[in-house]
C-alpha cells in the first residue's frame, strides 16, 4: 500500500509556529462515525482568535482547525443508520453531547460537553474528516456543496440569534453592526422575519452587499454621528441591535444605539472583558442577550430557507482558496477583505 492512501493534507495548528500545512494520518471512521471527503470549509474569525489572539483551543494543539464544513460521505461505521456513502452532507460546527442538562433542556447549542470542530476535535481544513454520523445533515441537490459549507456557522448562527434570541418581529427596527459572514446572515434573517434592517460596517463594499441582501439602509461606522444617522434612516432608535464583531467599543455603541426597552444581542466573540453601563441597562430596561451557534432542531429550517432561495448563499461566499493557500485566505480575513472565504482541499 502506498503511503498516500493513508495520509492526507491538513492545516494543523501548533502552539508554537501557528498553522502548518502537513501530511497527517487520514482519519478512520469508528462504528458510529462517517468518513467524509471534505468539499469545503469556511474561514471564520474564530480561527484568528486561536492563531492571533491567544485564545486557546479546547483540545491542546496540535489540532486541525476549521468548523464550517461540508462534504461527501465515503464510508460509514457498522452501527450507522440513515447516512450512506454518496450522501452530500453538512457537518454542524458544534456536536452536542445529547445528555447534559443543557442538551436535555433543548439548549444543545450551549451544551456543557460539546465537541466543536477545529476546537475540541479535528476540523475541516483537511481532505478528510470523520465525525459521529448522527449529527450530519443532508444537503439537497439545489444547494451547491462547496458554498453550502457556510450554512454550518455563517447562516445557522444568525438564525438562532434573530429567531430564538432576539425574536425579531415584523416592523421592528433592527441594526446589525459588522457585515462579515455572520453579520450579513443577520441582515438576511432579520429581513426575512419582517424587521426593518440597517447595517453598519467600515467597508463600503460590504454595506453595498448588505443592501442587496435586504438592509433598507446602511451607515459607514467611521463617519459622523452614528446615533443620529441611524435614527434618521430608520425613523427612530432600533428596538434590536446585533453586535457581530466581538469588539468592546462596538458593543458599547450597540448599548448606546438601542431604544429604551430594547434588546442588544451579543453575537461576536470578544476574548476580553468589556465595560457596559449598568445604569443604562437598568434605567432603560435593556435586555442584553448572548447568542451562540444554533440548535440542531433549527438546522433543517435554515437549509430549507437556503434551498428555497429565501436566504441567499452565493453572494456571501466572496473568496475561494485551495488548501495550500490557506495562509493567504487567513491574511485576507485579517485585512477584513472577506465576506466569507471557503477553503477547498
Ligand atoms: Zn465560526
Ligand atoms: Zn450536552
Amino acid at each position: 500500500m502506498s503511503i498516500a492512501v493513508d495520509t492526507m493534507r491538513a492545516a494543523v495548528y501548533h502552539q508554537e509556529g501557528g498553522l502548518r500545512l502537513e501530511e497527517v494520518a487520514r482519519p478512520v471512521a469508528t462504528e458510529h462515525q462517517a468518513l467524509i471527503r471534505v468539499a469545503a470549509c469556511g474561514l471564520c474569525h474564530t480561527d484568528l482568535h486561536y492563531l492571533d489572539h491567544g485564545v486557546p483551543t479546547a483540545r491542546k494543539p496540535p489540532i486541525i482547525l476549521g468548523h464550517e464544513c461540508s462534504g461527501t460521505v465515503v464510508e460509514v461505521g457498522s452501527l450507522v443508520e440513515g447516512v450512506a456513502p454518496g450522501d452530500r452532507v453538512l457537518i454542524p460546527a458544534v456536536l452536542p453531547c445529547g445528555s447534559c442538562e443543557m442538551c436535555r433542556l433543548g439548549r444543545e447549542n450551549i451544551c456543557t460537553s460539546m465537541a466543536m470542530l477545529g476546537n475540541h476535535i479535528d476540523g475541516g481544513f483537511a481532505e478528510w474528516i470523520a465525525v459521529s454520523a448522527r449529527h450530519l445533515l443532508k444537503l439537497p441537490e439545489e444547494i451547491p456543496l462547496e458554498e453550502g459549507a457556510i450554512i454550518a456557522d455563517a447562516l445557522t448562527t444568525p438564525y438562532h440569534a434573530v429567531v430564538r434570541r432576539a425574536r425579531v418581529a415584523p416592523g421592528e427596527r433592527v441594526v446589525v453592526i459588522g457585515c462579515g459572514g455572520v453579520g450579513l446572515g443577520l441582515v438576511q434573517f432579520a429581513r426575512a422575519a419582517g424587521g426593518r434592517v440597517l447595517a453598519i460596517d467600515l467597508v463600503d463594499s460590504k454595506l453595498e452587499l448588505a443592501r442587496q441582501l435586504g438592509a433598507e439602509a446602511t451607515v459607514n461606522g467611521g463617519e459622523g454621528n452614528l446615533g443620529k444617522a441611524v435614527r434618521k434612516a430608520l425613523g427612530g432608535a432600533p428596538e434590536v441591535v446585533f453586535e457581530a464583531i466581538g469588539h468592546g467599543p462596538t458593543l458599547q455603541q450597540a448599548l448606546s444605539l438601542v431604544a429604551g426597552g430594547g434588546r442588544v444581542v451579543v453575537v461576536g466573540y470578544c476574548s476580553h472583558d468589556v465595560e457596559l453601563s449598568a445604569g443604562r441597562i437598568m434605567f432603560r430596561e435593556l435586555d442584553v442577550l448572548g447568542s451562540l451557534g444554533c440548535r440542531p432542531v433549527d438546522y433543517p429550517r435554515v437549509i430549507e430557507l437556503v434551498r428555497s432561495g429565501v436566504i441567499k448563499l452565493a453572494p456571501m461566499v466572496s473568496h475561494r482558496f485551495p488548501l495550500q493557500d490557506i495562509a493567504q485566505g487567513l491574511d485576507a480575513l485579517r485585512r477584513g477583505e472577506l465576506v466569507r472565504g471557503i477553503v477547498l482541499p
